[in-house]
């Protein structure tokens, strides 16, 4: 691997190939690269400047700590998943979703009935109830 710097075109956040952190690409930006089968180079992926600063020994254990950290989230989401998989789950139906947005439109917007009901032709679709 070799990284390399160029003049940056590209702003805004971006993740680190190596070690996984999110950062502002300033005026230059580092590329990590392998060397591809036509003799060239071919880069992977961005590199913070973290990185840049921690040397190969710091990048070796930033890499590490990276795949640690992914591996520990992976433990605690794959537990997630088994309780999950084992309990019931309430979910709100389409209408209920509905009548809390219009709820919100009514009280923060101050959506008066005849809006709402011009939004709203079949009622009956909703149920009862109303978001007044
Ligand atoms: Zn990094």
């Amino acid at each position: 691997m070799k990284i390399i710097v160029r003049p940056n075109n590209i702003f805004g956040r971006v993740g680190c190939a190596l070690c996984g952190e999110s950062f502002e690409a300033g005026e230059v930006l580092a590329w990590a690269c392998d060397d591809d089968a036509d003799g060239g180079m071919e880069s992977f992926g961005y590199v913070c400047m973290d990185c840049i600063a921690a040397g190969e020994a710091g990048i070796k254990q930033r890499v590490k700590e990276w795949a640690n950290r992914v591996q520990a989230e992976a433990t605690k989401a794959a537990k997630f998943a088994d309780e999950v998989a084992a309990e019931r789950i309430e979910v709100p139906s389409a209408a209920a979703v509905k009548i809390e947005l219009d709820r919100f439109h009514v009280h923060r917007w101050g959506m008066t009935r005849e809006q709402w009901e011009a939004e709203n032709p079949t009622v009956s679709a909703l149920g009862d109830e109303l978001p007044f």
